[in-house]
This record gives structure tokens, C-alpha cells and sequence, in this order.
């Protein structure tokens, strides 16, 4: 082994080979890959290699795609046979809503060019000949299916095999029996690993390491919160019936996935395997995976699989007939919300992670080829922020982690409904209010682990969701809160925004540099600006505010809290000029928004609030009520007039009481991130991470005025001009959506021109309640941006009219906010 190299990839399962793969065909052939035992040792020996299409998330749909087709060509760049069996992937429905989940995924399909099809029971059948259509409770009748005709399954070690060929044919090097047991810096901060067979020094490291995360993690110092649960399969013996199928010139069957069972089966030499997705799988390795399990497995837990193996029964009647050969119950790794962890690790630099692979074998090649990309070129190619390993943050204790695995894993197959807010691990993170809008009637959600109120319901309605694709019984409520924020006062709780203070001689300049738009230079004023990547692409948004001399205050939205430090950290300077300090926990927030609220306000504070004293977009810091140190700020998310009142936390009842109090005669009221979201598209406000990612530009994302090309240098400003100078080839526009009957958008939605070419893409979608439209925003290319442009949407596969309207639909004088 060597004594140097460029990047040490720990693990020599899929994932940690593709890796090394991608980086070799980048260039970089001075990187070496330590694995402990053999490669695939891990789990990627006893996968199923089913390779899935679908995903609802636009990121990870398209690092599949990419799989699929590398591994397609695979063969014949390596030499190596990886048993692609291109079968086609059958999932079926039985009921209205699967088939709602279908139709909102071929919208994202559609965005990303996965090939598919809606079929008919009768297509089904004649795909599937040995499948019941069924018809009665058991077994109820298929309504119809989803179909992709490019996926079927792998061999993972012959896949490992072929990327390893391909890895070491580009100089890369594999060194097996090889475990690294510690980890330490060198002077000139590149790594240390120790290993089984001597040190090794690397200027990048990426843990890869599967099942092995959480002792990986603590080698780093880092709480990765990837933990296996126990997934079972069942292989059977030969199948007379599938026998006669295939040898009176039956083609290998589609894999089949019954969703609404919540199994898979596919073809296994005449035979079958047979996957289910059950409840009470236990998580497993919490604190590592102990040395004795090696290579070995779980005992098979024939209870667990019953009620699926029924199920398959009763919709492939010749299962019943084969034996059972075997029942494999290996560990599979799972991240509390099911995506894989991929990116840079927080808190330390030249440190990547590859973990939580639950469709390692389907993921790997796209997550490969990503990292590789990150690693080499500095960023991704694509907007990675739902496979981010920083989309986590520091509740992801023990107890969260397992508790969330566990029911990601048994919700495979659920209906992944737009709206769902799974129950578990919960409440973890409250606002110090929590308890008074729950007895407000609260209907609360999960984000970044804290608890947000959805909605509120009113006296004598049940507070609960109704989860749907379409308008559900929530819709009224929402309403309500909205025409409140338009006509009189409303508040809404955000405390979990992520708040930063930022001081010394150095803050100004550094900031500058670090965001397209100027930072302010007056005390009391702020700007809304966008700290981009180096391709120009939107990487954070964040509201900064300049508080007094050397000191600004900036916030950005509550699940990029440790996205968002630990670029900042990773950002400042050397020389101790700028003092960075996090203040999400000590600093609620609650927005008070409504023509009501100057009235409602000027009850608390002594602070001038008319606009020349407090003019839109700027702050003070002051009394409100009894609570001291208050920032308002005169801005909000929700296009009103109104403040963000950003208080030391331990003032949040006292706050919340006296706002109350002060606008009973206004008939003052709370409003939920749902009421919110309607508000921000009638105005057309973009939300970073769905609306601002880094595959879009400022230009392309309409933000032109928080752009200053000529103030000097900023990061992105150079593929800024490069656009400029070549054509911004996408707009963002703001569309009315026609006939829509009881399903708005949501986003995801593909937009297309009159004849029927797509052109671009919604991003976010929603009914906007004081409009009484049905909106969408989002990219298209920049011919058909220009208003009044006739264009139509995928709303649940029916395609529907769509005009385009002007930006901020709602007031787009922005009266309300400067009243
Ligand atoms: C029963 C079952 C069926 C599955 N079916 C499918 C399927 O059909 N399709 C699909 O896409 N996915 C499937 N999966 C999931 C898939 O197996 C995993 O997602 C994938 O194998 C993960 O690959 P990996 O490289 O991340 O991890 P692993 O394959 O676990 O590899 C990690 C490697 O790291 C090594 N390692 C750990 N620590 C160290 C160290 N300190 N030093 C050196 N080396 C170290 C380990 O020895 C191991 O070889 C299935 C999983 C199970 C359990």
C-alpha cells in the first residue's frame, strides 16, 4: 500500500467502489479504497438487485436514472457480465389515491426523461399473465399500474465487480483486509488513517462504509444518523407454473410490486424472491455492528413475513406452489427520512460521506458519479440538497435515529402523500409556544425536527390531516387563516428560522464577498441575498441585516441550520477578523402580518412604527411589551404589512400573550406554514431548496435586483457574466392554472407549451387562497416566460390550461407591504 494519495475511500461495497470509480474517470488516478474484509463483505452481497426507477424526489430520480444507464453500458467497457436483466418494474394499484401517488410521480418522471407507463388491468395481465386482478376485500381489485420498461435487476457483486475493473483499469487502487481503525490530522491537515496494514496519508477521505456508519462517524467525531433495520427476502424453489410460462416462450416477467401489500417479487432461476417491507423491523447497530457478525445474517422472522407472503399468494397463485429455499434477513442501512447521505460531512473540511444507502444498488452509480463530481470539481452537478448529509442536524440523538429508521422502513410502500407527517419520534423540537397552539388546535408537522404548526383547526373541527393529493379537509381552515393575514392580523410561529450573528471588523467585506447582493451599509437596513456556487446556482438565501457597527444579523430558513453554519464556519476567514455566533435557539420568532398589525404593534413598543420612522425593509432593535433586545424587522415572507419580532427565547410566552391581548379587537389569529404557503406564491416569494437551488441562477430565478454585478467580486459572479453574455436560458414565471377541479399543483409538475413540448418545470405549486386561483411558479425556457404566455401544466397526469402571470400576482405594487 501506498504511504500517500489524493482521496482514501473507505468500504468496498457498491457505493465506496463506485465512488472510486466516478473519481478515476474524472482524472484523479492516484486514489485508493481500504476495505476491511473483501469487497461486497458488507450488504451488498445478499441484495435483492432490484433497480427502481421510481422515487417521488427529483434529485435522487435522477442519480437512479443515471445508474440505470451506466450500468447498461457497463459490460462493455469492462469486459465484465454485471446480469443486467432489463425485465421492466410493474407497480400496481388498488385504490384512487396509488393511483394519484403514480400520476404525481410521472409529472417528476416526466421532468427528468424516465420512460413509463400507465397501464390498464388488461395491460397488466397480459404483461403478467400469472398475476390476479382480483375483486374482492382480500385481494382487491387492480385499478391500473405503473409500468417503466428500462429497470429490472443486477448482479451487486458482479456490479461491484465490473465499476472495480473499471476503477483499477484508470490506476485506482484496492486494497482488501484492510480495516482503518483510527483517524488524526496531520500538521499540514491532511488525513491520518491507521489501518490493519500501516498508515496512510490522504488529502480527502469518504466513509462508504455501510452498516459500519455509526463506528465510521466516531472515528470523525461525527453522529451520522445512518442505522440498519433488518430487511428480509424469501427465495423459493422452482415454480411449475412459472416453469410452463417460460418454457412455452414466456419473456422473464417484470419485477412486480403490490405497494398497497407493501412486497416485491421477481423471477430467480424458475423460482421466485419475494421482498416485503414489514412492520416491526427492528432497527439493529445502533452503536456499530459487533465484531462477530462479519459476513453473517439475521435469523429469518417467518412471522413478519406472513401476512406478505399471503398477500403474494393471493395475487400469484403459483407461489403457493414452490417451497421455500431460503430467507435471507440482512442489515440495510436507513437514514431517518430514507434518502442516502451524500456530500460533504459538517464541521470538518476534505471529509465525504457515502452512507445510508437503503437502494445502495440502484443509488450507486448516480451517487458515485455526484460525489466524484463534488470532490474533483468542488460542487455537484446537480442540486443534491435531498440527499445532503447537512440536511440533518444535531437532534438526530440515538433513540430519533432508530425510532425514525424504523418507521421509514415500514413506510416504503405507503402512499407517499404530499402532505404526510409521520408520527414517530415526536414532539422532539418545540417552540416554547408549542403547548398554547396546540390548544389553539395546532395540526402540527416535522421539519429539521422541530415541530411546526401545518394549520389550525377551529373549534368543534377535528384536529387532524386528511392526507390526499388533492384539496382535503384542511383547505377551508387555510383559507380562513390566509383572508386573515390579507384583511386584519395573524401570527405565525417561526422560531425555527436559523439565525446567525455575524461581527467584528472583518463581517462587512466577508459577507460581501460571499453573497450577489450588497450588503447593507446603514445600521437598521437589510437585504435579502443569495450566496451562490461557484456556478452561479443559488446555494442559500439569506436575510441579512445590519444591526450596528461590524455586526449583522442573518437569517435563512430553519432546515438549512447546519447546511447553512457549516458553510459559514467553513467560510471564515483566518485571521480571526469576523466572529461568527449561532442564535437559532436562543431567538424565537414570530411574524405578526396583516393590514391590523401597526395597530396591533404600537400597543407594545414606544418605537415609532409609520413609515418614515420604520420604513419596509429595515429593523430595530427594541422594547416590546415587557421583552427588551427585540429585533423587528419589517419584512415577512407572506407579502403584508407587518414585522418579524426575533426575541431572546425566554420572553416567547410573555411576547405570545401580550400579541394576543393586543389584537383581540382585530380579531388577531394564528396561521400555519400551509397558510403561508399559499400566501408566498400569490406573491410569488421563492423558497430556497425547492424554488432557489443551485440549478438555477439569480438571473433565471427573476432575482435580478438582489444581484450586483458591479460591486466587485462575489463567489458565483463569473458564470454570472458567462450568462449574461451567453443568454439566460431559463425564466421563472408565475402561473394561474385553469380548470384545475380539486387538485392544485404542489410542485414537480412539468410545463409544457401549447402544441405539448415540455419546456419547463414547476418548482412549487398551491390553491392561493385571497386570489382564488390556483398557482404555480417555476423555470421555463426564456421564450415562453414573457405574460399572458399560454402554456399547460401535468396536474396528476391530466394536462390543464395555464397562463402566465405577472410576477406577484397578488399586489404587485407591494401596497400592502408599504401601507
Ligand atoms: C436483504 C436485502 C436486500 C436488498 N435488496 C436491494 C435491492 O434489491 N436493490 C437495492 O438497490 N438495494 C438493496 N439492498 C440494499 C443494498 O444492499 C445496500 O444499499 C448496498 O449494498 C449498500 O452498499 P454500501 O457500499 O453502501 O455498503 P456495504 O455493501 O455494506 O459496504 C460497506 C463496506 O464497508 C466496509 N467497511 C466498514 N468499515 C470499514 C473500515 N473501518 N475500514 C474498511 N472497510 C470498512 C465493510 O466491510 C463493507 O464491505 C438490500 C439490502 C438487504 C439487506
Amino acid at each position: 500500500m501506498k504511504s500517500h494519495t489524493r482521496v482514501v475511500v473507505i468500504g468496498g461495497g457498491v457505493v465506496g467502489v463506485s465512488t472510486l470509480y466516478h473519481l478515476a474517470h474524472k482524472g484523479w488516478s492516484d486514489v485508493v479504497l481500504l476495505e476491511r474484509a473483501e469487497l461486497t463483505a458488507g450488504s451488498t452481497w445478499h441484495a435483492a438487485g432490484l433497480l427502481p426507477l421510481f422515487n417521488m424526489s427529483y434529485t435522487v430520480g435522477q442519480l437512479h436514472k443515471y445508474s440505470v444507464d451506466l450500468y447498461k453500458r457497463l459490460q462493455a467497457e469492462t469486459g465484465q457480465d454485471v446480469s443486467f436483466h432489463v425485465t421492466g418494474n410493474l407497480r400496481l394499484a388498488t385504490c384512487r389515491e396509488r393511483m394519484d401517488e403514480y400520476q404525481k410521480y410521472c409529472g417528476t418522471a416526466n421532468t427528468i426523461g424516465v420512460p413509463f407507463q400507465v397501464i390498464s388491468p388488461r395491460e397488466v395481465k397480459e404483461l403478467w399473465p400469472l398475476v390476479e386482478l382480483g375483486g374482492d376485500a382480500e385481494t382487491p381489485a387492480i385499478v391500473g399500474a405503473l409500468y417503466h420498461p428500462d429497470d429490472g435487476h443486477i448482479a451487486p457483486a458482479d456490479l461491484t465487480m465490473a465499476l472495480r475493473k473499471g476503477a483499477r483499469s484508470r490506476g485506482a487502487e484496492i486494497h482488501e483486509q484492510t480495516e482503518v481503525t483510527a483517524v488524526s490530522r496531520t500538521r499540514s491537515g491532511e488525513w491520518l488513517l491507521k489501518t490493519s496494514k500501516g498508515d496512510i496519508v490522504a488529502e480527502h477521505v469518504v466513509c462508504a462504509t455501510g452498516n459500519y456508519a455509526r463506528q465510521t462517524g466516531k472515528l470523525f467525531r461525527l453522529n451520522i444518523p445512518a442505522i440498519p433495520v433488518e430487511h428480509q427476502y424469501i427465495v423459493y424453489d422452482e415454480s411449475p407454473e412459472l416453469k410452463q410460462y417460460r418454457q412455452t416462450g414466456g419473456r422473464e416477467l417484470a419485477v412486480l410490486r403490490e405497494s398497497d401489500k407493501s412486497y416485491y417479487l421477481r423471477e430467480e432461476r424458475l423460482g421466485w424472491i419475494l421482498g416485503p417491507y414489514e412492520a416491526g423491523a427492528p432497527a439493529r447497530f445502533a452503536d456499530g455492528v459487533p465484531d462477530w457478525f462479519g459476513k453473517s445474517l439475521f435469523e429469518g422472522d417467518i412471522e413478519r413475513l406472513l401476512p406478505h407472503v399471503e398477500a403474494a399468494q393471493r395475487r400469484v397463485p403459483a407461489l403457493a406452489n414452490c417451497g421455500i429455499k431460503d430467507i435471507v434477513n440482512g442489515p440495510i442501512s436507513y437514514t431517518p427520512d430514507g434518502s442516502p447521505m451524500v456530500g460533504p460531512a459538517w464541521g470538518v473540511r476534505n471529509l465525504w460521506i457515502n452512507e445510508g444507502h437503503s437502494f445502495g444498488i440502484t443509488a450507486a452509480g448516480g451517487c458515485g458519479w455526484q460525489l466524484a463530481e463534488w470532490i474533483v470539481e468542488g460542487e455537484p452537478g446537480i442540486d443534491m440538497l435531498a440527499v445532503e448529509p447537512r440536511r440533518f442536524g444535531p437532534y438526530t440523538s440515538r433513540r430519533y435515529v432508530v425510532q425514525k429508521n424504523e418507521e421509514t422502513y415500514r413506510n416504503v410502500f405507503v402512499i407517499h402523500f404530499p402532505d404526510e407527517e409521520r408520527p414517530d419520534a415526536r414532539p422532539a423540537k418545540t417552540s416554547p409556544v408549542y403547548d398554547k397552539l396546540k390548544r389553539m388546535g395546532a395540526v402540527f408537522g416535522q421539519r429539521y425536527g422541530w415541530e411546526r404548526a401545518n394549520w389550525f383547526a377551529p373549534p368543534g373541527v377535528t384536529p387532524a390531516d386528511e392526507w390526499s393529493f388533492r384539496r382535503s379537509n384542511y383547505f377551508e381552515h387555510v383559507g380562513a387563516e390566509c383572508r386573515r393575514i390579507r384583511e386584519q392580523a395573524g401570527v405565525i410561529d417561526l422560531t425555527p428560522f436559523t439565525k446567525h450573528e455575524v461581527s467584528g471588523p472583518g463581517a462587512e467585506t466577508w459577507l460581501d464577498n460571499l453573497v450577489a447582493n450588497k450588503v447593507p451599509a446603514k445600521i437598521g437596513r437589510m437585504a435579502l441575498s443569495h450566496a451562490l456556487t461557484r456556478g452561479g446556482g443559488i446555494r442559500s438565501e439569506f436575510t441579512i441585516t445590519k444591526l450596528g457597527d461590524e455586526q449583522f444579523y442573518v437569517v435563512s430558513a430553519g432546515a438549512a441550520e447546519r447546511y447553512d453554519t457549516d458553510y459559514l464556519q467553513k467560510m471564515l476567514p483566518a485571521d480571526g477578523s469576523v466572529a461568527l455566533r449561532n442564535t437559532t435557539t436562543s431567538r424565537g420568532c414570530f411574524a405578526l402580518a396583516g393590514p391590523r398589525s401597526r395597530e396591533v404593534l404600537a400597543k407594545l413598543t414606544d418605537l415609532a412604527l409609520d413609515n418614515t420612522a420604520f420604513p419596509w425593509l429595515s429593523a430595530q432593535t427594541g422594547e416590546v411589551g415587557l421583552a427588551t433586545d427585540v429585533y423587528l424587522l419589517r419584512v415577512n415572507f407572506v407579502g403584508a404589512l407587518g414585522w418579524e419580532l426575533h426575541f431572546p427565547i425566554e420572553y416567547a410566552h410573555h411576547l405570545f400573550d401580550a400579541l394576543f391581548a393586543a389584537g383581540e379587537e382585530h380579531s388577531i389569529g394564528m396561521a400555519g406554514m400551509r397558510a403561508m404557503e399559499s400566501l408566498r406564491l400569490e406573491k410569488s416569494y421563492r423558497m430556497w431548496g425547492l424554488d432557489l437551488t443551485p440549478d438555477y441562477t439569480p438571473f433565471e430565478a427573476g432575482l435580478d435586483r438582489f444581484v450586483r454585478m458591479g460591486k466587485g467580486e462575489f463567489i458565483g459572479r463569473e458564470a454570472l457574466q458567462q450568462q449574461l453574455d451567453g443568454g439566460v436560458p431559463n425564466r421563472f414565471v408565475t402561473v394561474e392554472c385553469h380548470d384545475v377541479g380539486d387538485a392544485d399543483p404542489l410542485g414537480n409538475e412539468p410545463l409544457f407549451d401549447e402544441r405539448g413540448t415540455m419546456i419547463g418545470r414547476a418548482t412549487s405549486g398551491y390553491y392561493g387562497h385571497a386570489l382564488g386561483k390556483s398557482l404555480a411558479i417555476g423555470y421555463v425556457k426564456a421564450p415562453f416566460a414573457a405574460i399572458g404566455t399560454r402554456l399547460q401544466i401535468e396536474i396528476l397526469g391530466e394536462r390543464k390550461r395555464a397562463t402566465v402571470l405577472v410576477d406577484s400576482p397578488y399586489d404587485p405594487e407591494n401596497r400592502d407591504l408599504k401601507a
